[in-house]
């Protein structure tokens, strides 16, 4: 069998003799610490890089008895929708190897589809985990914002990114999540739902895996179905059918703000991209570029060479979306359309109790084919990175096949609605 790249660093860790994921094992993306294992982020600047610490969610792993058994590749820094931008070379997707997994948990999808890993962490700042499970034809999750500690995560952006399971099914991933989620003193962003006591006081997730959707209403927001290749509507209709057959009922609603959600996601992303990346000087993080007397040029020659292509666009363009004169034109206005985005889906969620979409409105792309071309790559998160920029949680399930290539089916709930996407989802996958 070829190798599919999907891990930048192959490394056992054993975790506690029992506990739920006891004989587990999990392929952790590669921008999430793990003590004394290389966590590069997919990135030249980083390749020497072994954290001295873990971040919360792999010390939770551990205490949960899983083993760890790599670094999963990935997009540079989570920059990317194919896990083409790594520096390590691209992963291929198990389906079929001349196409991309998806991005930027590339790796992780990849493992999980190929049963190199039980089981997986991403990471999703707008689509990361969504994106490369629906593509490989996994199960992701992309929590509501707080619900995982980002301690130990090498920051993208923020205000947008969560840690999430993959796995092969819903009820796998449900459980991974248990494990992951809840409140971290040091990720002062983390909460409980506190409207009404969070569920995993009383239940677990992998409770909501029963398959109940009698009753459930489901939103179709006619924006993110619309622009979707013919081929994956088609399963994606076919699957809320079957939703539909075991109970569900489905009406059309709109999001009218989601026309601007991707511009607005980019100048964010890269905004606060810009801010994060920052510390990667070759002094206080990274790769150094020699010191001849100016501190400047050292800087500018390890980042130069440290960073690839795609990092540099988006550091440049946050900078210049951020400098004085033009942050009111650009950062203000994507946080106003953030803020519209917000109240489109409150609306919603007065209606219904979910929304459904094509998690991807195209198939896995061929290798290669959009590296030359970001702005069309940047356009194929339009329906993954509404969900970041509004804070929820949504999933990726199988929805089925189309020419032989995985689709995956988006569930997205209110805020702390895990278990209401949960249980959606496991009505079908
Ligand atoms: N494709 C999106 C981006 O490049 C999402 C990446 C992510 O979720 N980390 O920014």
């Amino acid at each position: 069998m070829t190798d599919l790249n999907a891990f930048v660093t192959r490394e056992r860790v054993e975790g506690a003799e029992d506990g739920p994921l006891a004989g587990k094992t999990v392929a952790v993306k590669d921008n999430i610490s793990t003590e004394g294992v290389a966590t590069t982020c997919g990135s030249d600047m980083l390749a020497d890089y072994v954290p001295p610490y873990d971040a919360t969610v792999v010390q939770r792993l551990k205490d949960a008895g899983a083993t760890i058994v790599g670094k999963a590749n990935m997009d540079e820094f989570g920059m990317g929708t194919t896990t083409e931008t790594s520096a390590f070379g691209p992963t291929l997707n198990p389906h079929d190897e001349d196409r991309v997994p998806g991005g930027s948990s590339g790796g992780s999808a990849a493992a999980v589809a190929a049963d190199e890993a039980d089981l997986a962490l991403g990471s999703d700042t707008g689509g990361s985990i969504r994106c490369p499970a629906a593509f490989c034809g996994v199960v992701g999750i992309k929590p509501t914002y707080g619900l995982v500690s980002r301690y130990g995560l090498v920051a993208y952006a923020n205000s947008l990114e969560q840690i999430g399971p993959m796995a092969p099914t819903v009820e796998e991933a449900a459980a991974l999540l248990d494990v992951i989620a809840g409140p971290d003193e040091r990720d002062a962003t983390t909460r409980y739902d506190t409207r009404d006591g969070h569920p995993t006081e009383e239940t677990t997730y992998a409770d909501a895996v029963d398959g109940d959707v009698e009753g459930l209403e489901i939103g179709v927001p006619t924006e993110l179905v619309e622009g979707a290749d013919e081929a994956v509507t088609e399963t994606f209709w076919d699957a809320l059918a079957d939703l539909e057959a075991a109970g569900a009922t489905y009406e059309e609603v709109s999001l009218p703000s989601v026309e601007h959600a991707v511009e607005a996601y980019y100048v964010i992303a890269m905004s606060e991209a810009s801010s994060n990346l920052a510390r990667f000087d070759g002094v206080r993080y990274g790769s150094s570029g020699g010191f001849d007397g100016n501190w400047n040029e050292a800087f500018s020659e390890a980042r130069s060479e440290g960073f690839g292509e795609e990092v540099k666009r988006r550091i440049l363009l946050g900078t210049y979306a951020l400098s004085a004169g033009y942050h009111d034109k650009y950062y203000k206005q994507a946080q106003d359309a953030r803020s519209w985005l917000k109240r489109d889906f409150d609306e919603a969620f007065e209606e219904v109790d979910v929304l459904a979409s094509p998690t991807m409105p195209v198939l896995p792309m061929e290798l290669g084919e959009s590296l030359e071309d970001p702005l069309t790559m940047y356009l194929a998160d339009a329906n993954t990175v509404p969900v970041n920029l509004a804070n929820l949680p949504a999933i990726s399930v199988p929805a089925g096949k189309a020419d032989g290539l995985p689709v995956g089916l988006q569930l997205t709930g209110p805020k702390f609605g895990e278990e209401t996407v949960i249980r959606a989802g496991s009505a079908l996958a």
